[in-house]
């Protein structure tokens, strides 16, 4: 704004600089006019030389005295023109028309004695100029002494004129230096500003390169401090260095943060990462501990002995035996550690990295809690598990992911109470995938919700081709139930195949509960608003709080075969089911024991009171062309173990 205002007034002085310098030229080009008053004067002289040298003449007969009148009479001729021409005659003549008839008087005057001066010798020529002069004498005279009066008039218009316009021109040039003052104040003053502003912007990108190397949580180098570190150790050095990379990963890190908030993971991690670092700091003064984002860390460390590297990482594990002391109580968290360790250059770094995290996936893919070294094996893991990650979109699409269906028997009846669809994909190139490889993968990639909905409508459409009394059951993954178009897919679905919603089953893991647990217990609800039954599946593996039975109403609950399987060496499970089966009568629930194989598990759950049984004694998942017969033998036959399976 300010300067604004003083560009304003350098404009405004410059504009008027210019129009004062205009208007001071035309004054001096009308002082200028100060040679009419001499012209005037000369005219006056003039006539004088010529009068007294024509009246000698006639009085002494000298010829001299004739030449020179004759001079003056040529030297009078032209004045009449300069008089008649340019300022003299705009001032002194046309401005006063009674002036101008004066002057053509005497310009006639003037003209009429031409001849008699080229005769001054003759009597009659002397007196006809004689008299002339003495007429046109006063013409001149007066003519000669107003152009004298009028130019001192003039003159002094212009000398006030001028006088005022150098007033202004102070005032203008004072203005100017006010503005070109104002301007370099400015100029010092923003120059001021901007030093400042570099040392704010130089410590702003000191700051930010620290915050971009640097998680701002816990203090540790970041990913981008991996380069630096390696860079390090190898300097200008070209040979090979034993080099170990560890990443870790917190168990059940998810689930803390979901029971006690955010603020308490994060106390977690600050703590695990001060562990880490005097852990590290033992191992070697190089070791460097970084934290990749969320509950992932990354060791980095050299080696003296490639055999070392195995029990570095048991050591980083053990780490974590005892429980974390934070503000937020002590929490005990396990870990799981995959690893590469190898002699590399410092071109290839990024893949021992890559090795230690493709280790580190296939390590929590399989039972956590422990530590993995990466095998070469793992690179084509990976591969497969971008194919699957590629194919499995088309593969719903083109109709190549099936369900399969598990019998249900009910326990006490020995009927079948209903199936279980199971996906089912048989890959071009790979063969039968498991859906415990290609539903977490599809889940991760978003694809579970078209996969999910496809199910959904096979099994609904098949399961209404089946007898009335028949249910079926079909799994929901977490990703599916946040999606907002879910209930209306499922009443669509529904609608379609005509099947009743009651013969309708969802099943869900705990997993889905423990996240959000509100909004989930809300979009269950509308499904069983829509008439249909919700499981909750695996129960027995994970957390299985019971607090996660009482939050919703479940029409049913799945006690995982893990649990069933682990009763054999652990008789307190058998406790424990039938505590569930006491609550979920409670509730209100139907009790399913998955993973039955032997008569003795059917004969064990049945006596606890169980009410359905599904396992391979009853039926491996089928497709739903060998369902019918299997369903007929079975209902013709109850609770026979099928000779097929
Ligand atoms: P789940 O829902 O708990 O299904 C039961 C799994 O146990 C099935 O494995 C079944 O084949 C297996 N099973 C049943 N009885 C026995 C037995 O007696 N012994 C043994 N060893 N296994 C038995 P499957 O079909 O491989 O499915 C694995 C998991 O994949 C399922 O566990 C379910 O969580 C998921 N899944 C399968 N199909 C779908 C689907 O369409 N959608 C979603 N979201 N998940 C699915
Ligand atoms: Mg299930
Ligand atoms: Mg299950």
């Amino acid at each position: 704004m300010f300067a604004l205002c003083a560009l304003g007034t350098l404009l405004v002085a410059a504009i008027l600089q210019v129009t004062l310098f205009a208007a001071s030229e035309d004054a001096v080009s009308r002082s200028m006019h100060y040679d009419v008053s001499w012209t005037g004067a000369n005219g006056r002289i003039e006539a004088a030389q010529f009068e007294k040298f024509a009246a000698r003449f006639a009085a002494l007969g000298d010829e001299v005295d004739a030449e020179k009148a004759r001079l003056f009479y040529e030297i009078i001729l032209s004045r009449i023109e300069t008089w008649d021409s340019g300022g003299f005659s705009e001032l002194v003549l046309d401005r006063n028309p009674r002036q101008r008839a004066r002057f053509e008087e005497l310009r006639t005057l003037i003209s009429s004695i031409a001849e008699d001066v080229d005769n001054l010798d003759q009597p009659k020529a002397q007196k006809k100029v004689l008299s002339v002069l003495e007429q046109a004498a006063p013409i001149i005279d007066r003519i000669g002494s107003d152009a004298h009066t009028i130019a001192v008039a003039e003159a002094d218009i212009v000398r006030s004129e001028l006088e005022q316009r150098q007033f202004h021109h102070r005032l203008v040039i004072l203005a100017l230096l006010a503005g070109a003052a104002a301007l370099i104040g400015l100029v010092i003053r923003q120059n001021a500003l901007m030093h400042r502003a570099k040392i704010a912007a130089e410590k702003n990108a000191k700051d930010f390169s620290y915050l971009a190397r640097h998680d701002s949580l816990t203090g540790l180098p970041n990913r981008s401090a991996l380069e630096e570190w390696f860079q390090t150790v190898f300097g200008s050095d070209q040979s090979h260095k034993l080099v170990a990379v560890y990443t870790l990963d917190l168990d059940g890190f998810k689930t803390i943060n979901d029971l006690l908030g955010h603020p308490a993971g994060d106390k977690l991690l600050v703590s695990v990462s001060e562990r880490l670092l005097k852990w590290a700091a033992k191992i070697d003064e190089n070791c460097l501990v970084s934290r990749l984002g969320g509950d992932e860390f990354l060791i980095l460390t050299e080696l003296d002995h490639a055999s070392s590297a195995r029990s570095i990482a048991e050591n980083l594990i053990e780490q974590f035996e005892t429980p974390f002391d934070t503000e937020f109580g002590n929490m005990a968290v396990d870990a799981t550690v995959g690893y590469a360790a190898r002699w590399i250059g410092i071109d290839e770094y990024e893949n021992l990295v890559l090795d230690a995290d493709l280790a580190l996936t296939e390590a929590k893919a399989g039972d956590k809690g422990r530590v993995l070294e990466f095998e070469p094996s793992m690179r084509s893991n990976l591969q497969r598990r971008q194919r699957i990650e590629r194919d499995i979109s088309k593969a719903v699409a083109i109709g190549d992911i099936t369900p399969y269906y598990q019998l249900q028997i009910d326990l006490r009846s020995g009927r079948v109470f209903g199936v279980e669809a199971l996906a089912r994909w048989k890959h071009p190139e790979f063969g039968w995938i498991s859906p415990a490889e290609f539903i977490p993968i599809a889940e991760s990639c978003g694809d579970v919700v078209g996969l999910g909905r496809s199910i959904l409508k096979q099994a609904c459409y098949h399961a209404s081709q089946l007898p009335e009394e028949l249910k079926v059951s079909v799994n929901l993954s977490v990703v599916q139930l946040h999606d907002n178009q879910l209930i209306d897919e499922v009443k669509e679905i529904l609608e379609r195949s005509g099947l009743t919603p009651s013969r309708l089953t969802l099943e869900v893991t705990e997993s889905v509960i423990i996240s959000d647990t509100e909004a989930v217990v809300e979009r269950l609800n509308q499904l069983k608003r829509l008439g249909v039954s919700i499981a909750l599946d695996d129960f027995g593996t994970g957390y299985s709080a019971l607090s996660y039975l009482t939050k919703f109403k479940w029409n049913e609950l799945k006690i995982d075969r893990s649990f069933t399987e682990a009763a054999r060496e652990n008789p307190v499970n058998w406790t424990i089911i039938r505590g569930v089966r006491i609550l979920a009568k409670d509730i209100g629930a139907r009790v399913i024991a998955e993973g039955i194989e032997t008569p003795e598990q059917e004969a064990k759950l049945a006596n606890i009171g169980c009410d359905i049984g599904q396992g391979f004694l009853y039926s491996r998942p089928i497709p739903f062309n060998e369902l019918l017969p299997v369903l007929r033998d079975i209902q013709m036959k109850p609770h026979a173990v099928l000779e097929r399976c």
